[in-house]
């Protein structure tokens, strides 16, 4: 058998450590392919604070065609449209059908029935349609946004933080008209009880508006560039900007496809991440479910599956290289997630809200550490931006409310 194929569809988060080091496969005559639409992925966990004006944009992306050819991995830019594992092909609609040996998929998730005229968080890049919007309205004196964050989870919440942060932190609090709807009684349902109740606090005294225990209808577009968006409980309410962060269902290539999948629409792997009944298929991130684990859908768990999915990408193309078979699943290593979900919210002040299962703390140490942590994990994959940071800029308290970097 000549050198096996790998194809890896879609660059996201847990995709990452395998190109970095994708060099030691094409090196060895290996051909490796990655396929992604985009050419740049956005570290979502800099994202609210990219809103929140800490962050500029080229700061928190990373350049996966750049990646692609220091690895010597062909890059095409082109979303994959169907996967056929009879024919081990992924159909792109620019390239038509790409051949396989070994498929690693990470494309993410989707937002469910996000309204045309609302700007979806999934994929994440979208998010600077409203970034620009924010940036016009501070950068003109006496603009004013009327901003919906539909769906007051981590994201939502965590957006509104920094958006919140921001208007205040420029002494631009009264130019800003700011609701969270949110379906559940409270905001961060999931979330310790503590917690919720410090960020919803935070949120009101900055003068935004939480409306809980509303669902939202419809977001119909008006003439005049403006939204409506209809709820359950409350009157209209018309909006500049609306931003779906609804939570996530399986993405669209996997719609319909011959690879088993949840009722989500998520696709069902093993614990080594190979996808059911298809060893030479491997699913990492968000759009897997990993056989007994019920994981939430957050960056955390795609970050700590990246190191584990290179590994074994790698013992599957040794062994059909050397065998002509894929490995056994006692020569693949099995994914243990963390006991306790770690996260850190930026509250756009110099505090941080860490939380893991029923624990959470607040203090301006957390955010420092949330820096950190940020900061290091995205240093070797965008080395332009981050490469001659010091541990003073790893641990920079920099905030909505004092932007640091970003005017
Ligand atoms: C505002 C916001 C803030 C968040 N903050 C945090 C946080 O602080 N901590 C945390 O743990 N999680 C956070 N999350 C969740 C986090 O974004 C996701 O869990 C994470 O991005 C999942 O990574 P992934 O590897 O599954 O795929 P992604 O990083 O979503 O990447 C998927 C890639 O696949 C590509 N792709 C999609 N479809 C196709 C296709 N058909 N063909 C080819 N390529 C395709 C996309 O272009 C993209 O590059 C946040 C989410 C949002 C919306």
């Amino acid at each position: 058998m000549p050198s096996p194929h790998l194809v890896l569809l879609g660059g996201g988060h847990a995709t990452l450590p395998t190109l970095a080091r994708a060099h030691e496969w094409t090196a060895a005559g290996i051909d490796v392919t990655l396929v992604d639409p985009q050419q740049h992925l956005y570290y979502s966990g800099m994202v609210p604070e990219y809103l929140g004006g800490v962050y500029a944009e080229d700061e928190m992306r990373i350049d996966l065609a750049r990646m692609a050819h220091t690895a010597g991995v062909t890059y095409i830019q082109a979303r994959a449209e169907t996967i056929d594992p009879t024919a081990q092909t992924v159909a792109t609609e620019a390239e038509g059908d790409l051949p396989y040996d070994v498929l690693s998929i990470d494309v993410g998730s989707a937002n469910p029935a996000v309204p045309a005229p609302a700007i979806a968080t999934k994929p994440i890049a979208r998010i600077r349609t409203l970034a620009t919007q924010v940036q016009r309205t501070i950068d003109v004196p006496g603009a004013e946004l009327r901003l919906i964050v539909v769906g007051g989870g981590a994201a939502g919440t965590e957006v509104a933080l920094n958006v919140t942060g921001r208007f205040v932190g420029t002494g631009r609090r009264g130019d800003l008209d700011l609701t969270v709807i949110e379906r559940n009684d409270r905001l961060l349902p999931g979330f310790p009880s503590g917690m919720r109740a410090d960020a919803t606090a935070r949120l009101r005294r900055r003068g935004a508006k939480v409306k809980t225990g509303t669902t939202v209808t419809a977001v119909e577009p008006c003439g005049d560039g403006t939204r409506t968006v209809r709820t359950d409980t409350a009157p209209d309410a018309t909006a500049d900007a609306v931003l779906w962060a609804t939570g996530t269902v399986g993405p669209p290539l996997l719609h319909g496809s011959p690879l088993p999948t949840n009722d989500q629409g998520f696709l069902c792997t093993h614990r080594s991440l190979q996808v059911q009944a298809h060893p030479r298929i491997f699913a990492a991130g968000d759009c897997a479910a990993i056989d007994d684990l019920d994981l939430a859908k957050v960056g955390v768990h795609a970050v700590k599956q990246g190191p584990l999915l290179r590994t074994n990408l790698d013992r599957t193309l040794r062994a059909l290289s050397d065998t002509k078979a894929v490995p056994q699943p006692r020569d693949l290593k099995t994914f243990r997630p963390y006991p306790l979900t770690p996260l850190i919210l930026s509250t756009g002040t110099s505090d941080g809200l860490w939380t893991a299962g029923p624990l959470w703390a607040v203090h301006p140490w957390l955010l420092r550490l949330k820096h950190w942590v940020d900061r290091r994990w995205i240093r070797p994959y965008a080395p332009t931006q981050w490469g001659d940071a010091s541990w003073r800029d790893f641990l920079g308290a920099e905030s909505a409310t004092s932007p640091g970097r970003v005017g």
